[in-house]
C-alpha cells in the first residue's frame, strides 16, 4: 500500500487537523484518541512516514516505542489504572483504519471490558480532562 499523504494522522502531524496533545519530540507525537475504547485511550505516532508496521524503517521503533512507554506509564499512573493494554493493527483486514502507522495506549481498569473499535466520539470536555491527568503524569 502506498503512504497517502492526506491521512488524519499526516494532517495532525501538519498542523492541519486538531489533536489533544499529550506529549511530541523530535521524532514521536502522542495525542488523544476521539473514539476511545477506554478512558484514557490514547496514540503514539511516528513522524516518519509508513502506513504501518511492515513498511516502517526499523530505525523508527526504538523512539516510538521509547515514546510508548512515557505515555503508558503516565496513562496507567495519571488514570489510576490497573494495566495498560497496547494495540497495533496493520491492514484494513486486521481493523486499521488510519494508515499511518500508530500504537494504542489503552489504561484498564479490573473487570472493565473495551468499548467498540472506532465507536463513538467522546465529548471533548471528558477527553481534555483525561488529557490533562495524563499530561500531569508524564515524567521528563
Ligand atoms: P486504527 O483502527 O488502528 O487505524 O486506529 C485509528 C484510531 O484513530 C481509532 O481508534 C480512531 O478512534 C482514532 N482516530 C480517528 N481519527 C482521529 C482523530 N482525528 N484524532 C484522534 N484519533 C482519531
Amino acid at each position: 500500500m502506498i503512504y497517502d499523504q492526506n491521512n488524519i494522522f499526516a494532517k495532525i502531524l501538519r498542523g492541519e487537523m486538531p489533536c489533544e496533545k499529550l506529549y511530541e519530540d523530535d521524532h514521536t507525537l502522542a495525542f488523544m484518541d476521539i473514539m476511545p475504547q477506554a478512558d484514557g485511550h490514547c496514540l503514539v505516532i511516528p513522524k516518519n512516514p509508513s502506513t504501518g508496521l511492515m513498511d516502517a524503517d526499523p530505525q523508527v521503533f526504538a523512539s516510538l516505542f521509547s515514546t510508548v512507554q512515557k505515555i503508558a506509564r503516565a496513562a496507567q499512573d495519571g488514570m489510576q489504572a490497573d494495566g495498560v493494554t497496547i494495540m497495533q493493527f496493520n491492514g484494513a483486514a486486521a481493523g486499521q483504519t488510519v494508515f499511518h502507522l500508530h500504537v494504542h495506549i489503552l489504561p484498564r481498569k479490573d473487570g472493565v471490558p473495551l468499548k467498540a473499535h472506532s465507536g463513538q466520539m467522546e465529548k471533548s470536555e471528558i477527553i481534555k480532562a483525561n488529557a490533562e491527568k495524563i499530561r500531569s503524569a508524564i515524567s521528563s
